[in-house]
């Protein structure tokens, strides 16, 4: 069985998008994953395929209808999928949560515009909330695109080293160390030495040392989450 991603959106046209090039593209061209996309204005039952309505309780914008939304979900939901609403409202997606989709059958992903949708049919039809980050998206399209390049390229035979996931940002709580390549001097910045010393013992615990000091650095909040798990929180910050 292929990893399934189902989009249910109002711009059906935005797909595949980046998803159809690079790494995520041959994947989706060689079959290592699927892409369906419904298009939730094809469940709308008025001649002008209306998705949205007037705010309950007054206020700016428009909210999607849940009984169009529902129908959509139900034509395309009938499997053991998660159902994954991208909302500015959900827990923000983590690289764990992203190897965890990534190792299940796929994901069904329903993208919000307006205001947002109808919170009865969140509840009604089982939708886990999830972000992309502490910021506003005018829709959930990009969201949904980010999402599934993130699973996607963790498909076995989507990359081509089998170890570029283990050493990458977040893979063991750290952010990545620093990358350097030929020219050995550009600008009058050198390689650091040590890169091109052949030294794969010293090598691995310089990228290790670069990794620690730019996640305690930049990312305080990964730093104090690895110390707990991998050191017992017992190393001074
Ligand atoms: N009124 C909503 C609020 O304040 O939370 C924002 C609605 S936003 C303009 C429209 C849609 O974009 C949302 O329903 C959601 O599907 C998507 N979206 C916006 N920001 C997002 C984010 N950070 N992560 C995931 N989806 C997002």
């Amino acid at each position: 069985m292929v990893w399934r991603a189902s989009v249910l959106t109002i711009f059906p046209e935005m797909f595949p998008g980046p998803l159809g090039s690079s790494l995520a593209g041959k994947a989706l061209a060689s079959g290592l994953w699927s892409l369906e996309i419904s298009d939730i204005r094809d469940f709308a039952s008025d001649k002008h395929r209306s998705v949205d309505d007037t705010p309950a309780g007054g206020g700016a914008g428009m909210v999607m209808k849940p009984d169009v939304l529902a129908r959509a979900i139900d034509a395309t939901a009938s499997d053991t999928r998660p159902r994954l609403l991208l909302s500015p409202r959900g827990l923000p997606l983590t690289q764990a949560r992203v190897e965890a989709l990534c190792g299940g059958p796929g994901a069904i992903l329903v993208c919000g515009r307006f205001e947002g949708i109808d919170e009865r049919v969140i509840a009604a039809r089982s939708l886990e909330e999830v972000s992309i980050g502490d910021y506003v998206l005018s829709g959930g399209e990009i969201a949904a695109m980010a999402l599934i390049d993130a699973c996607v390229r963790l498909l076995p035979g989507v990359m081509g080293a089998p170890h570029s996931a283990a050493e990458e940002s977040f893979a063991e709580g750290l952010l990545e160390y620093p990358q350097y390549t030929r020219p050995q001097l550009w600008e009058g910045r050198p390689i650091p030495e040590i890169l091109l010393s052949g030294d794969h013992a010293k090598i691995a615990a310089w990228r290790r040392a670069a990794a620690e000091r730019l996640t305690r650095e930049r990312r305080p909040d990964l730093w104090t989450a690895f110390l707990q798990r991998f050191r017992g929180g017992s190393r001074d910050t």
